[in-house]
């Protein structure tokens, strides 16, 4: 098989790649995924809903067993603690099929500071273009957004919201945050209702949005699915061919151009198996060095925290509903950091089972995080999967500012507003516990609707269920009164947005910490490009998945500007 361009990784990036790509008709355009496509019509109804907890609960659209490090061995305190289970979507559409919908730009500053770190062309001004070409926004209609892109984004009004959402904005604006209705074009501390990547019928995917039935009925666009890449086959500086796996069988394509959109854990896995990364480790699992260039270095995350509290029947989301966010931007005021740097979001139900429709949680991220990880190749084989570490919370910055979004949070839920709405908060983490529990089957169904209803019955119950099987570790109050406990609880159980990112990070040529260049062209390479959320120099302050399309929709635009000139 041969192509012009061949896009490996049919997720947020490569469907958006897939699709621009093949607006060109010169182009013969194959984009291979390693888990299973849909067409529209054949979607599963999990992968449609607007909640997105049954999806993230379907074990089938993620790669299996993936498992991460929390920290590093040098900076583990006492023992490196076991790797964790890891949730990177395998699916059509990628992260933008199961993800959470949160469709945040970021703030203007972040892109300027990628122009100021060598990346010229992605100052704010100059990706705005994109992030209103990949939209319809339903809400705004302004020079700052698109109305008819592919990505449906909507907000929820006021006039649905819970009352434990309602509760928490009524202290927010009492603690001074001012109402900023569009986040994604008023930067700034303030309180704004969520932009959603959904029409508010159903999910707006890449996978839905960007390959259409008649986007897919062109004749250059070719969809292979249940196919991994394994190997990217270089002849001197140009990258020829691909090796991939499909049905057991190996297999090879050719081509003109290579874009990886493997997502930031699985393209420096690919890169760094066909001889392209740090030179001294590859050399270490006996691969030639083809490109030497620090590939998996600078992991990014949004490192957050939360606290979860019983809601009374008349406070939880309404069945109409389904699913409900506001946040909460706020400025840490501490030194070295920048204004607007802390996140706030509430969720009025935590999850799909009865236990989840219960309870609320208030969650706190750093929207500029210092803390930076890692993927390596594994110490078993470049077969097996990376070795990715987070180091969340590792910057000293990080977990001063998490330890006092705990007390913040505290403060939010301890407010007389919460009186008849809110009790019993407690500190929670996404755990191994909270995934069993979260699997959607008969039996948690059954448990979980039990623990439900004696939660609802009697108080005494519903403390002995939270301290004994919800809580993460030591009592809130405890936590609160002690910071040394505090710190370490932080230590123990922050954890990321799912926001893996920067793993190739895109800069200068010149510059030794450079993977790719503004082109997105792998420095090193003629042909070879990247174009998903590993290209990141910094991680922007919100959620990740529009600026991820942003960039494929950027890449692809130079692509196609560079075929015609
Ligand atoms: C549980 C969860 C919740 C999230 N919630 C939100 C949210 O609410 N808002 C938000 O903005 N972001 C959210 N994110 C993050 C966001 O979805 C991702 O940042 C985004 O999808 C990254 O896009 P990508 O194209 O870089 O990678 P992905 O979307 O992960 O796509 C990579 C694709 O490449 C495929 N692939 C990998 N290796 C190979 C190979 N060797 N051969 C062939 N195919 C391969 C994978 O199967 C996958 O489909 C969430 C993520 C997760 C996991």
């Amino acid at each position: 098989m041969s192509a012009t361009h061949v896009v490996i990784g049919g997720g947020s990036a490569g469907c958006t790649m897939a699709s621009r790509l093949s607006e060109n008709p010169r182009f013969q355009v194959v984009l291979i995924e390693a888990g299973q496509d849909y067409r529209p019509e054949e979607t599963p109804a999990d992968l449609l809903d607007t909640y997105p907890g049954k999806a993230l609960a379907n074990p089938s659209y993620f790669w299996p067993d993936l498992r991460v490090y929390r920290n590093d061995s040098a900076s583990a305190q006492g023992e490196r603690p076991a790797p964790e289970k890891f949730e990177q979507a395998r699916v059509i559409g990628g992260g933008s099929s199961i993800n959470g919908q949160v469709a945040l730009r970021g703030q203007a500053r972040d892109f300027d500071a990628w122009a100021e770190a060598g990346c010229v062309g992605w100052d704010w001004d100059s990706v705005l273009p994109h992030f209103a070409r990949l939209e319809t926004d339903r809400d705004f209609r302004n020079n700052l957004h698109g109305a008819d892109g592919p990505i449906s984004i909507k907000r929820i009004p006021r006039e649905y919201w819970d009352e434990f959402t309602l509760a928490v904005e009524d202290k927010w604006k009492r603690d001074g945050l001012p109402l900023k209705p569009d986040m994604n074009g008023q930067d700034g501390d303030g309180i704004s209702p969520l932009p959603l990547s959904n029409d508010g019928e159903r999910r707006a995917s890449a996978a839905l949005a960007y390959l259409t039935s008649s986007v897919r009925a062109r004749k250059n666009l070719t969809i292979i699915s249940n196919t991994r890449v394994t190997k990217l086959l270089f002849e001197g500086e140009r990258v020829t061919g691909a090796e991939y796996v499909i049905d057991g069988r190996s297999d090879k394509i050719t081509g003109n151009t290579f874009v990886l959109c493997c997502g930031a854990i699985f393209t420096p896995w690919l890169l760094m198996r066909s001889g392209v990364g740090p030179g001294a480790d590859l050399v270490k699992h006996g691969i030639d060095v083809l490109i030497d260039r620090p590939v998996g270095a600078n992991l990014l995350d949004h490192p957050s925290v939360s606290i979860s509290t019983y809601l009374s029947p008349k406070a939880r989301s309404r069945p109409i509903l389904r699913h409900n966010y506001i946040n909460g931007v706020y400025s840490s005021g501490l030194e070295g950091c920048p204004a607007s740097d802390m996140v706030m979001s509430v969720v009025c139900r935590s999850a799909w089972h009865p236990i989840g429709q219960r309870l609320g949680t208030i969650s706190c991220y750093v929207g500029k995080s210092f803390s930076r990880g890692s993927v390596k190749l594994s110490p078993e084989g470049p077969d097996a999967y990376p070795e990715v570490t987070f180091n969340w919370a590792s910057d000293p910055r990080d977990l001063e500012r998490l330890a006092a979004g705990m007390r913040r949070i505290t403060a939010v839920l301890a407010d007389p507003v919460m009186i008849g709405i809110a009790s019993n908060p407690f500190a929670s983490a996404f755990s191994d516990r909270v995934r069993s529990i979260g699997a959607n089957s008969l039996v948690n169904r059954v448990l979980t609707r039990t623990a439900a209803t004696i939660m609802d019955k009697s108080a005494l119950g519903r403390k002995l269920l939270i301290d004994n099987f919800m809580a993460a570790g030591t009592s809130l109050h405890q936590l609160i009164a002690d910071d040394e406990r505090l710190k370490e609880h932080v230590r123990q159980t922050a954890w990321g947005l799912w926001h893996p990112s920067g793993t190739c990070r895109m800069g200068r040529a010149t510059d030794s910490d450079s993977v790719v260049d503004p082109h997105g062209r792998l420095i090193g390479s003629r042909n070879l490009y990247v174009a998903d959320a590993s290209i990141f120099p910094e991680i922007p302050t919100y959620n990740i998945n529009i600026p991820t399309i942003m960039v494929a929709e950027h890449v692809a635009d130079m692509l196609k500007r560079k075929a015609s000139s």
